[in-house]
């Protein structure tokens, strides 16, 4: 299997060549040249397998240049019922006959980020160890990425994080998630500002080609290929949970930010999977949900993004959404770039009326938004109705997939992060505080390690140049 570039301008590539890479030499995203179709018997061969076993078979064919016995054993070590707190790694559990909630959240950090990020970690750490390299991440969160980063990247050999975060801005929970690791390779940065001064860092670090180079300065963004790729198997874990046949469709409905659980979702679909519908679903922060309903790609600027009680769901450019167009323009790099210019430079694209926007049904993306109101009654009415508290983000895709739901189709709503995280909208929709899984009981007890720092990046430079000792003369990434 090789990987190209949505752009057209990246000589294809293997699997280990842009595993720790974030875009394309040409400004694309990475794709496979085609991806692998599974048909009837090869979906009856997977219908019983466990999660390891399923994540192997699927995540062979995308990863086809490391060796078999070392890939099973790298998901060996990811996929444990000790990691995610069951066997099943992602239950499905089912409210009615034909309505369920696949739960994505039961990693380390409750949400389901952890999926695919506890694999990148062990995939780097084999890559990296094989050339016998080091990699710096350095990455800026406001609450959810950085958790899950960092919990993936513990303890890795030849990995160090350097994490910022605007000082005093998080939640108490979120904070104790990070600050609470005491691993020698992990470094909390709180910013004496607020989130965009962390990302403004991580840019101005970035457009430093020189440092970037020779401290080997990596990232863990949603762009990246293998982080789509582990995503992909819950949707076929899923399927075979909520059904009996290979005949049977599905519809999934997802919250989505940057459009990367959904792209598993589209790329799935493209595998063979039976999906009727994805569902996508916004807060109000609707770039998404404007385009599947007009063909009108507006992304914001952050002025115009607004804080939401679904914060992680709060962008104004979905990264990921390059990967769908391609697609959908059939795999016509030309035009990929060309609509691309004019985002790039701050613009927009109309697809309406032109002949890609009446493709676009075949792919079976339909979409639906909700406001702060919609996210606490669809909370109340899913605990009333069915005994479960279900977290804000969640609750936006059950509200959408309800909208779109089939009365033929069973309807999986994708949980991407558990309550106990957004406790203060619980409280506003079922007037008590969520339930705290085993474990994160006293969390925010527990000793910190952090340092604090002003918002410039010379001080971050000097700080990853003091941690992470001589720097490296291997070749780039
Ligand atoms: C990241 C995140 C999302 C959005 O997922 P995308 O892959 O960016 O579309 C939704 N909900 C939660 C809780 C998240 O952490």
């Amino acid at each position: 299997m090789l990987y190209i570039s949505t752009r057209g301008g990246m000589p294809p590539k293997k699997f280990s060549r842009i595993l720790l890479g974030g875009l394309a030499p040409d400004g694309g995203l990475t794709l496979p040249e085609t991806y692998p179709r599974f048909d009837d018997a090869k979906l009856q061969e997977l219908r019983d397998m466990d999660y390891p076993e399923l994540a192997f078979e699927i995540l062979s064919g995308f990863a086809d240049d490391i060796p078999a016995a070392d890939l099973r054993a790298i998901i060996g070590r990811t996929y444990t019922a000790q990691s995610f707190q069951n066997d099943e790694i992602t239950p499905l559990k089912t409210l009615e006959p034909g309505l369920h909630i696949l739960g994505l959240s039961n990693g380390p950090t409750l949400a389901f980020k952890d999926i695919a990020l506890q694999l990148l970690g062990n995939l780097f750490e084999y890559a990296l160890d094989k050339n016998g390299e080091q990699l710096n991440i350095l990455g800026a969160t406001s609450g959810d990425t950085g958790p899950s980063a960092e919990y993936a990247m513990r303890g890795k050999r030849g990995i160090r994080v350097f994490m910022l975060s605007p000082h005093g801005k998080m939640s108490p929970f979120q904070t104790a998630q990070m600050f609470s690791l005491h691993d020698p390779n992990i470094f909390n940065i709180a910013i004496r500002g607020v989130f965009d001064d962390c990302q403004d860092i991580i840019k101005a670090v970035s457009n430093d080609y020189a440092f970037k180079q020779k401290y080997r300065i990596g990232t863990v963004n949603s762009i990246n290929w293998a982080r789509i790729a582990a995503q992909t198997v819950y949707y076929f874990k899923g399927y075979f949970a909520a059904t009996r046949s290979n005949t049977e469709q599905v519809s999934f409905a997802v919250p989505s930010g940057n459009f990367g659980n959904i792209c598993a979702g589209h790329v799935a679909r493209m595998m063979g999977l039976p999906i009727k519908k994805l569902i996508l679903a916004t807060n109000e922060n609707d770039v998404l949900d404007e385009f599947f309903r007009t063909g009108h790609y507006r992304p914001r600027t952050t002025a115009e993004t607004v804080q939401t009680s679904s914060p992680s769901m709060d962008i104004s450019k979905a990264s990921n959404f390059e990967r769908f167009i391609f697609d959908l323009t059939g795999r016509d790099a030309a035009k990929v770039k060309e609509l691309w210019q004019a985002v790039d430079e701050g613009g927009a694209f109309d697809l309406a009326d032109t002949p890609l926007w009446e493709r676009i049904e075949d792919f079976g993306l339909v979409s639906g938004t909700s406001s702060h109101a919609d996210r606490i009654a669809t909370i109340r009415r899913v605990h009333d109705r069915y005994g479960l508290v279900i977290d804000p983000h969640t609750a936006d895709g059950v509200k959408a997939g309800l909208e779109h739901r089939d009365a033929s189709v069973p309807l999986i709503c994708l949980e991407t992060a558990l309550p106990v995280k957004f406790s203060a909208s619980i409280v506003e929709a079922i007037g008590h505080e969520p339930e705290r899984p085993a474990g994160y009981e006293n969390i925010e007890e527990k000793a910190q390690r952090y340092v604090v720092m002003d918002a410039d990046a010379g001080a971050v430079k000097a700080f990853i140049v003091e941690q992470a000792g001589p720097p490296q003369t291997a070749a780039a990434i």
